[in-house]
């Protein structure tokens, strides 16, 4: 049973675990001050980053610990407002590396961008005369970016569709065409929609219609990732609840988000708790990878839950999750924003691949960390816990007040602002 790199870290002071966190890898003197700075992005860099800039807006930045993934350990950077989130990843991690940890698997990079044809005399015709010069086509779209091609990507595959071809359809025909694009280390999206934009006069010329759209689909189904976990029911064991109650809760818990989308909406968003602070950290879209994962959800035509639980002959829980990961260590924002890049020395990933896998596997620890708290206990006890602090701060208490008023708040079972406010302005009495 191996145990984790940095014991007793939710215990230390913000100041000491800075001071492990530098020795764990090689950081210039220059990222050791983004760390430790009250200025983690200047003004200057913001500015530079979008438009209209009057400041920035810090989240929290936590470590998710205790992750073997394929046999390796990781340290997770997660941004994140949301208290719990960090100690449930980390406690359930602690979980799975103690029943081996996760096995995850990538697929290829290839990302779609698609471009939008209206008007074609003859859809049918038009569609075929695009498949014809299909190899043409790719070959135009990778001399539109080839350091891509010299990288060992580019443009792959092509595939055409006609959509409305109903005569009772609400909407015109139109022809799609889709460019699936290894875009390597990048997340993407600004080199496919160069790639496709160069096409637009041929296949105007080709299908003698009109090109509207050209632009990346940001649900990737041929970049997939996925994690795995295989827990014995001992490791489960909750209070008084056995390891297999824990188990059975869970995969219950599975099956009514499995069966009710009204469910899987909520079970889907605690797994994007786990993703989206990792994918943030990491400078990457996280817009883009939301929009991807609950399309994915949907994908066999009803939205359901993004994982699967289940038990295995041994009676181990098993989990898995396969999600669209369009995200990169290159590009973007992800080498722009300074703590991105001490996010991408803490994490030590050396290919999207890698970083996508990762992804996953947070996202299917957080899930099993609401999923085994709501079949037990109720996931009130401990967030709300955790929560008190916020409630705390939000009622007015700064410094040392902070962690006494969220005590008394959790010892009299009443968590709320109102009450917290009471108890501020009695302490400054
Ligand atoms: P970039 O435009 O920054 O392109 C990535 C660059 O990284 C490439 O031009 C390439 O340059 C360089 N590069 C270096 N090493 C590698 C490598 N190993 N693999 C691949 N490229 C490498 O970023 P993206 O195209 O990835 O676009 C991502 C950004 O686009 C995000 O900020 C996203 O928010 C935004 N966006 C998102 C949209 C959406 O999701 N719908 C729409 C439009 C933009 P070179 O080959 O010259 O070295």
């Amino acid at each position: 049973m191996k145990t984790s790199r940095f014991p007793g870290f939710y215990n230390m002071t913000v100041e000491e675990r800075r001071q492990l966190l530098t020795t764990m890898d090689t950081f210039t003197d220059e990222e050791k001050g983004y760390l430790f700075s009250n200025e983690p992005l200047p003004t200057d860099t913001a500015d530079k980053m979008i438009e209209n800039v009057v400041g920035t807006f810090p989240l929290p930045l936590g470590l998710g610990l205790n992750f073997l993934i394929n046999g390796k350990e990781y340290v997770i950077p997660m941004a994140i407002e949301e208290p719990s989130v960090v100690a449930s990843a980390s406690y359930i991690a602690k979980t799975v590396r103690n029943a081996g940890g996760f096995t995850t698997e990538a697929t290829d990079r290839v990302m779609i961008g698609q471009i939008q044809v209206v008007g074609c005399p003859d859809f049918k015709a038009a569609k075929e005369a695009v498949l014809k010069e299909k190899d043409a086509l790719i070959a135009d779209a990778n001399a539109a970016y080839p350091s891509l091609v010299a990288r060992g990507g580019g443009a792959e595959d092509l595939e055409v569709r006609v959509l409305n071809e109903e005569s009772d359809s609400k909407y015109g025909q139109m022809l799609i065409l889709h460019v699936y694009i290894n875009t390597c280390d990048a997340m993407g999206a600004n080199i496919i929609n160069t790639m496709v934009e160069s096409l637009a006069p041929t296949v105007e010329t080709i299908t003698e219609g009109k090109v509207y759209l050209r632009i990346l689909s940001n649900y990737p189904d041929r970049c997939l990732a996925r994690a795995r976990c295989v827990i014995p029911p001992e490791l489960l064991q909750t209070g008084s609840y056995t390891g297999e109650e824990v188990r059975d809760g869970v995969i219950h818990a599975y099956e009514f988000a499995a069966s009710d989308p009204y469910r899987a909406v909520t079970h889907n968003k605690g797994i994007m708790n786990g993703i989206d602070p990792i994918v943030i950290a990491t400078g990457n879209d996280w817009r883009a990878v939301e929009a991807g994962a609950h399309a994915h959800a949907a994908r066999f035509g009803k939205y359901s839950s993004m994982t699967e639980w289940s038990k295995d002959e041994d009676g181990n829980l098993v989990g898995e999750l396969e999600l669209p990961m369009s995200v990169g260590t290159v590009g973007g924002s992800t080498h722009v924003h300074p703590i991105s890049k001490l996010a991408y020395k803490i994490l030590d990933v050396d290919s999207a691949q890698e970083l996508a896998q990762v992804i996953v596997s947070v996202g299917l620890a957080q899930n099993l960390g609401a999923l085994k708290a709501l079949a037990t206990d109720g996931i009130q006890k401990g967030h709300m816990a955790l929560h008190s602090r916020s409630v705390a701060i939000a009622a007015g208490a700064t410094g040392e007040m902070i962690d006494i008023i969220a005590e008394r708040l959790v010892d009299e079972k009443e968590i709320r602002v109102g009450k917290a406010k009471e108890m501020v302005e009695e302490y400054i009495k």
